[in-house]
C-alpha cells in the first residue's frame, strides 16, 4: 500500500465524517433544506414553468390493462401505525374499490418501507434545484417568519374574495355568524381559526413525548415539500405514511384553510412513470385518537378505518387513473372529497347512494 492510498484508507473516513457532521449544510447532502421565499433566486421560477409546461399531458389509460402499483411505506417513528396484515388489508381494499368505482384495475404491490426522515432527506438535492426550489420556496409559508404571516393572512383574504359568500358562512359557525359581519372581521376569524387549529395539532403528543411538529418533522408535514417529492420519486407510484401533512402555503383553498392546513391525500405530476402520476396518503388524521382528531372528525369505529382509508384512496385513483379534476358537487361519491375531517359520515353517503358507482362523465385534466 503506497502512501498516498494509506493516506485516502485511514483519513478519508474521519474526513467524511467531519463534513457529515458540521453544519456545513452546503456539502452535507443529508441535511433536508429549510426553504423559504429568500431562498429563491433568480431564474428559478423561468425554471419551474419550463419544467411545467415540458410535462407531457395525460394521457387516458387503459381500463382493461391490469396496472401495477408500486407501493412505498414511509414511517414516523414517533407515532402509531398499522401492521403489514393491516396495510395488506388495506390494498385489497383499494383494489376492489377502484375496480367497483372507477373500473380500472390494479393491482398494490409494496416495494419498501423507508424512515420519513431520511426519506425527506433523499430528496435533498432535488428540492434545491432550481424548479422545486421555487415551487416549495415561493409557496411554503414558514409561520415563524412575520413576513410569512402576512402572506398568510393574504391567502386567506384573497381565497374568500374567490369564493361565494354563502360557501364561506358555511365555514363559521352559526353562533359566530352575526359578530363576523364584515370581510375584514371574516378574514380575522378564519386567521385566527388556523392558526389556532395548526398550532394545537402541532402540539400533538408523540410516543416520544414530543410535539408532532418538532424540529426537522415540521418539514415532513408540508404540503409543497411532499408535492416536490411527489413528482421527482421514481422508486413507487404511491406512498403511504403513517405521519400527517398539515401545513401552510399560499394556495391553500378554504376547506384546507379551515382545518388548520391539514391535506389527507394528494396526487401530483410524474414524469418518470408510466401512469404520469404519483399519490401521497396519511394516515394519521384518520387513526390519531388525539382530542383534536377526535373532536374534528370524531371516532370511526376500529373495523370501519380500512374501509374509509381505502376509499379515500379510491378519490386519488380517481385523479390518477381517471385523470379526474377535484369535485365539489358530487356528493355521495368518491370523487367528491370529504369536508372536513368528517371521514366517516362521508364514507356513509357513498355506501348509501346506489348511483355512486354508476360512471358520470366527468371532466378530466390535462396536468395537475
Ligand atoms: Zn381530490
Amino acid at each position: 500500500m503506497n502512501s498516498q492510498v494509506r493516506f485516502f484508507v485511514v483519513f478519508l473516513p474521519f474526513v467524511l465524517l467531519i463534513l457529515s457532521t458540521t453544519s456545513c449544510g452546503k456539502f452535507n447532502k443529508k441535511e433536508i433544506p429549510s426553504l423559504s421565499k429568500q431562498s429563491v433566486q433568480t431564474g428559478d421560477e423561468q425554471a419551474f414553468d419550463t419544467y411545467y409546461e415540458n410535462i407531457p399531458e395525460l394521457k387516458p389509460l387503459d381500463k382493461s390493462k391490469v396496472y401495477t402499483i408500486r407501493v412505498l411505506r414511509v414511517k414516523d417513528n414517533r407515532l402509531p401505525d398499522w401492521s403489514s396484515s393491516e396495510y395488506e388489508e388495506l390494498y385489497r381494499e383499494i383494489e376492489k374499490g377502484v375496480k367497483k368505482y372507477l373500473g380500472y384495475r390494479i393491482q398494490m404491490k409494496e416495494v419498501g418501507q423507508k424512515e420519513i426522515v431520511s426519506f425527506f432527506a433523499s430528496f435533498s438535492e432535488t428540492f434545491m434545484q432550481p424548479p422545486f426550489r421555487f415551487w416549495v420556496g415561493n409557496h411554503y409559508l414558514r409561520l415563524d417568519l412575520e413576513e410569512d404571516r402576512k402572506r398568510l393572512r393574504e391567502t386567506i383574504s384573497s381565497e374568500i374574495q374567490k369564493r361565494s359568500p354563502q360557501v364561506v358562512r358555511n365555514y363559521i359557525p352559526e353562533n359566530r355568524r352575526r359578530e363576523v359581519d364584515t370581510f375584514e372581521k371574516t378574514v380575522d376569524f378564519f386567521y385566527n381559526e388556523f392558526l389556532q387549529k395548526h398550532i394545537e395539532i402541532g402540539k400533538t403528543d408523540t410516543f416520544e413525548k414530543t410535539p408532532l411538529r418538532d424540529g426537522v418533522y415540521e418539514i415532513t408535514q408540508q404540503y409543497m415539500y411532499w408535492s416536490a417529492l411527489l413528482m421527482n420519486l421514481r422508486e413507487a407510484d404511491f406512498v403511504i405514511t403513517n405521519s400527517i401533512i398539515a401545513g401552510a402555503d399560499d394556495g391553500m383553498p378554504i376547506y384546507v384553510i379551515n382545518r388548520g392546513g391539514v391535506t389527507s391525500a394528494l396526487t401530483e405530476n410524474n414524469i418518470h412513470n408510466e401512469l404520469q402520476g404519483t399519490i401521497g396518503m396519511t394516515l394519521f388524521p384518520f387513526i390519531s385518537n388525539e382530542e383534536f382528531f377526535l373532536v374534528a372528525r370524531g371516532s370511526i369505529p376500529k373495523h370501519r378505518v380500512v374501509y374509509i382509508v381505502a376509499m379515500m384512496a379510491v378519490h386519488e385513483f380517481g385523479h390518477l387513473l381517471g385523470r379526474y379534476r377535484e369535485y365539489y358537487d358530487q356528493p355521495g361519491t368518491p370523487y367528491n372529497a370529504p369536508r372536513g375531517l368528517a371521514y366517516y359520515d362521508w364514507y356513509r353517503k357513498i355506501l348509501k347512494n346506489p348511483l355512486a358507482k354508476i360512471p358520470v362523465k366527468l371532466e378530466t385534466l390535462e396536468k395537475y
